[in-house]
């Protein structure tokens, strides 16, 4: 097949332009460089099946010859990017999305939208399945990315019904793993860099809000196995393993033999108490299921960032956060400066 992937330089976007390279696909990657760094697709750069496009999807580009397939995950994706660039997280996953879609409509090409947890917002259901509507507040500070999302879900829907089109939609859960920006704000990334940096690690709130965190090589295997179904979708891809943010911290601190102090901070507006991914849909309808146990996959993370240059330039603002009185750090903690 020749795919398609835009946000092709970034995390996943990286690992999965890889994986298709490695099964004997060719790659047309099209990417911004807002948040993706060349040196994630610097080793694919020599491969024949590999092409890299630096575009915007929100505008007019151009992808010639075939296209069987189209993988759509251009969009900032942390909290941290999209609080900082509201509007470009907007326009991907709305004038983005629809110019992916048509794309694949015209090559009658599979096209899979790379959705999100955040679509169930701060769910009232645990752990959420994918017939769960959400609870997502539309004028918080989250709702450019989870909005942009649900907006992208709705265009996806009515590009399958209206016009035929075969398209698959994932619902990721948090994923971590090689090739994470050091500063993209995102709980794995901070956590093990300041670990590594021998940095108090900044646990916001009182660090009892939960994840379930998936490794990257598991993701990718899912996205794989939907791209290569005609299925709709949405299927929620990620791990079960659910722990509180504590945990996860003191999880770092213990793999890093950091002694690294807590330093609790106000929570962000919004930030969902809990999440855990119900598997059981994409186990039965794509034969999938997470393998990697959260302990290996963070050594695994340590170990890559430990690999990395210094990383201590250009801190990321900080996301939005409840006035202080609210803040929930249960005054342990200071405020931000
Ligand atoms: P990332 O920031 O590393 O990757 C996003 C990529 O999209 C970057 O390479 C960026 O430069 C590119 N991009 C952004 N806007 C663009 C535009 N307008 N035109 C062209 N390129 C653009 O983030 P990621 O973690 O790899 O996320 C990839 C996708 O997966 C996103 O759509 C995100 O919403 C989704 N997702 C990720 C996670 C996760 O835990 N990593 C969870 C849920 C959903
Ligand atoms: N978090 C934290 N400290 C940090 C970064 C994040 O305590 O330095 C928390 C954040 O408040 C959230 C969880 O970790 O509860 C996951 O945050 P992340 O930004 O990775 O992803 P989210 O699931 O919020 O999109």
């Amino acid at each position: 097949m020749r795919v398609v992937v835009s946000g092709g330089s970034g995390f996943l976007g990286s690992h999965l332009c890889e994986a298709l390279l490695r099964r004997g696909d060719s790659v047309r990657c099209l990417d911004d460089f807002s948040s993706g760094r060349a040196s994630n697709i610097a080793h694919l750069m020599h491969e024949p099946g590999f092409e890299c496009t630096t575009c915007d999807v929100t505008d007019r580009f151009r992808v010639s010859g075939p296209v069987d397939a189209v993988v759509h995950l251009a969009s900032p994706a942390s909290p941290f990017d999209y609080a900082r660039r509201p509007l470009e997280t907007l326009a991907a996953g709305s004038r983005g999305t629809e110019n992916l879609l048509r794309l694949a409509a015209e090559h009658h090409a599979r096209f899979v939208l790379a959705s999100t947890s955040e679509v169930y917002g701060d769910p009232t259901e645990h752990p959420q399945d994918e017939e769960y509507w959400g609870n997502v507040n539309p004028i918080g500070p989250r709702s450019v990315y989870d909005e942009s999302k649900r907006f992208a879900e709705a265009l996806t829907m009515a590009y399958r019904r209206s016009r035929d089109a075969d398209t698959g939609i994932a619902r990721i859960f948090n994923t971590y793993g090689p090739r994470m920006r050091a500063h993209d704000g995102r709980v794995v990334s901070t956590f093990v860099r300041q670990a590594l940096d021998k940095e108090p690690l900044t646990v916001f709130g009182d660090g009892g809000q939960t994840r379930s965190l998936c490794y990257v090589d598991d993701l990718i295997r899912g996205l794989l196995a939907l791209l290569d179904t005609s299925l709709p979708g949405p299927y929620n891809l990620g791990n079960s393993e659910e722990r509180t943010v504590r945990e996860l911290a003191e999880l770092v601190l213990r793999l890093t033999g950091s002694a690294g102090p807590l330093r609790f901070l106000p929570l962000p507006v919004d930030d969902p108490t809990r999440r855990r991914p119900a598997l059981a849909r994409a186990r039965e309808e794509l034969g999938w299921r997470p393998r990697v146990p959260l302990e290996e996959g963070l050594r695994r993370t340590v170990a890559w960032f430990a690999t990395q240059p210094a990383t201590s330039v250009h801190p990321p603002e900080r996301p939005v956060t409840q006035p202080a009185a609210t803040s929930g750090d249960g005054g342990r903690g200071p405020l931000p400066s």
